[in-house]
């Protein structure tokens, strides 16, 4: 028998898409990745799935609660990213060992040092 799991969401690949089963299931709501077997065999799923990998609702009942569940999922990654973003970050110089701060938007970059003015890999 198949029947049409509605799709509370759309992962863009299949780790996203694991990720919300597993952060579902510790709410006790049963999800699953559709096409499971098919989706984890794509060797580019964006292209083999234009819009995204489909987790599905397994239980009707709890459709509503996992689509409710998931507004605060995303809410928190987004919240986690833009704290990751703008928070400040210390990189320490290999010229001069001495630490410095800098915004997070430079994450990544390379920047001087503020104490000797070697450039200094600033961190993810
Ligand atoms: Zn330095």
């Amino acid at each position: 028998m198949s029947q049409d799991w509605p799709v509370i969401y759309r992962a863009f690949d299949i780790a996203e898409a694991d990720i919300v089963v597993n952060w579902l299931a510790e709410r006790g709501i049963e999800a699953a990745v559709k096409d499971r077997f098919a989706a984890g065999t794509f060797e580019v799923p964006q292209i083999a799935a234009p819009y995204g990998i489909e987790v599905c609702s397994m239980n009707p009942a709890q459709t509503d609660d996992a689509r409710i569940a998931l507004v605060e999922f995303q809410k928190n990654r987004d919240a986690q990213t833009d704290a990751k973003s703008t928070e400040p970050v210390v990189a320490e110089c290999e010229e001069c060992g001495k630490s410095s701060s800098y915004p997070g938007e430079v994450r990544g970059r390379v920047e001087n040092c503020k104490h000797c003015d070697a450039y200094i890999d600033v961190p993810e």
